[in-house]
């Protein structure tokens, strides 16, 4: 994927640019639709970020990677002096969005685009949201921890990075640490390894604020929770802000110790709910506001955005991906955007979206209409009356899900998958003669694709 998209990129940045910024980059993958790359230094990362995201986000998306995001990272065992290539004078756009004492605190870059101002509020995030403004303030210290969650690509991360660009912005002397619990965990392992562990202390308890991100990711893993909950109580006890993130509610993370839950839930939990449609529609607006500024004009009518807000429901990141292809490419092949243009190229994405129907839901389904037990569906019974309507929903266990037949075997009480395929046939077979039959299909499938 990247050498594709920077072999574009030395074509049209010009050599310089490219040799300054895009060459020492090293790619790291594609993970949850974030592209992420080594960089020397965080200074090197937050320029890159800030003047080649978008363009790199774009060409990916155009190669048909769903990617919403950057994320650039100093490796571990990187000397602190490491060669910076030819550094430029820093750049006058360039504000500091990172603490002042910058070069101690190991945090991770932020991203410049995360602010409140691009942040879209509904009804699913209004709380969260207003808890996270709260804290960026930087008032009296209130809801300590301020604990976001919610399912993948709902903003928890772009709010934490809102917080800490607020709170930078309104006192730069604050000590403002934001990282991944990943992170946290490496820097952890990494002060082991080394004999800093003192160091490694000291730096965590000396912040003013310590925002840890999909704190999720710690569950299990004994001696960097063990850590974790001594930071958060010295921090705690110091009276300074805490915010973590993680994919579900504190109580809720398996192989977490209690007394970390318990501390977890001791401030202010809140979640971020899925999507809705006018939440989705209103992200949608804003970055195709943002993209007609970027590409020159191009336009995109309320239709197609419409449409993607109904179709794509899935996480915003998926959304907004799509939307960055969408304008990638019809700049590309130099057309408009229209619905059809929309269909094409989001072709993938549009199908990954779709409804999933459950094996269990079909039975269900069909159980109801023929009158009889779900459990039958499953069950050894062999009376035609039983068997047939189990046969109906064999059939369509094939035809409207991906299932193997194996798979589907297995969801019918553990039947032999030759035994699917000769119900699944059966109907086939009957459906050409027996009008009732076809009437039931027909009525059933609309029901079950509604
Ligand atoms: P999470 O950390 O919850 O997985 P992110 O914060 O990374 O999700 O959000 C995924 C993408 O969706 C980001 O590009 C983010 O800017 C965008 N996004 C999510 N919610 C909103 C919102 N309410 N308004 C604007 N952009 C949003
Ligand atoms: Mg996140």
């Amino acid at each position: 994927a990247w050498g594709k998209v920077r072999e574009t990129l030395a074509k049209r940045i010009g050599k310089n640019n490219f040799t300054s910024w895009i060459e020492p980059l090293r790619w790291a993958g594609l993970r949850d639709g974030v592209a992420r790359f080594e960089v020397p230094t965080t200074f090197f990362g937050d320029w890159v970020s800030r003047n080649y995201s978008d363009h790199i986000l774009g060409l990916l998306n155009a190669e048909g990677h769903a990617a919403g995001r950057t994320e650039f990272f100093v490796p571990l065992n990187t000397p602190a002096a490491a060669p910076t290539p030819e550094k430029p004078a820093r750049p006058a756009t360039a504000k500091a969005t990172r603490a002042r004492s910058d070069e101690d605190l190991p945090g991770a870059t932020l991203d410049a685009r995360f602010t409140f101002d691009s942040f879209v509020v509904g009804k699913p995030n209004e709380l969260a949201h207003a808890a996270a403004r709260r804290v960026a303030e930087g008032g009296p210290v209130t809801f300590n921890p301020l604990f976001l969650y919610g399912g993948v690509g709902l903003g928890k991360t772009h709010l934490m990075h809102a917080i800490a660009h607020e709170l930078q912005s309104r006192q730069p002397q604050l000590r403002v640490l934001y990282l991944s619990a990943e992170q946290f965990m490496y820097r952890f392992v990494q002060a082991l390894r080394d004999k800093q562990i003192m160091d490694f202390k000291e730096l965590f308890r000396s912040v003013d604020v310590l925002m840890v991100d999909d704190v999720q990711f710690i569950a299990g893993k004994d001696s960097t929770q063990e850590e974790f909950f001594h930071t958060f109580n010295a921090l705690i006890d110091q009276n300074k802000q805490i915010v973590i993130s993680a994919d579900r509610a504190p109580g809720e993370i398996k192989d977490l110790e209690d007394r970390i839950k318990s501390r977890l839930q001791s401030g202010l939990v809140v979640d971020l709910h899925p999507t809705d449609y006018e939440l989705r529609l209103g992200i949608l607006q804003q970055k195709a506001e943002f993209y007609r500024q970027q590409y020159k004009g191009l336009a995109i009518s309320t239709g197609v955005l419409e449409f993607l807000a109904h179709r794509i429901t899935t996480n915003v990141r998926v959304l907004e991906g799509a939307l960055t292809r969408l304008f990638a490419f019809a700049s590309l092949v130099g057309r408009e955007i229209t619905l059809e243009l929309a269909q094409d190229c989001l072709a993938d994405i549009l199908r990954a979206s779709d409804r999933k129907l459950t094996i269990e839901e079909i039975q269900r389904k069909v159980a109801e209409h023929y009158n009889i037990r779900l459990s039958d569906m499953i069950g050894p019974k062999r009376l035609r009356n039983i068997a047939r309507p189990r046969q109906v929903a064999m059939y369509f266990a094939k035809q409207l899900t991906s299932r193997s037949l194996p798979e589907i075997g297995r969801r019918f009480g553990g039947r032999d998958h030759t035994t699917i395929m000769h119900g699944v046939r059966k109907i086939e077979e009957l459906m050409t003669t027996d009008s009732q039959l076809s009437d039931d299909l027909q009525l059933l499938r609309r029901q079950l694709q509604s």
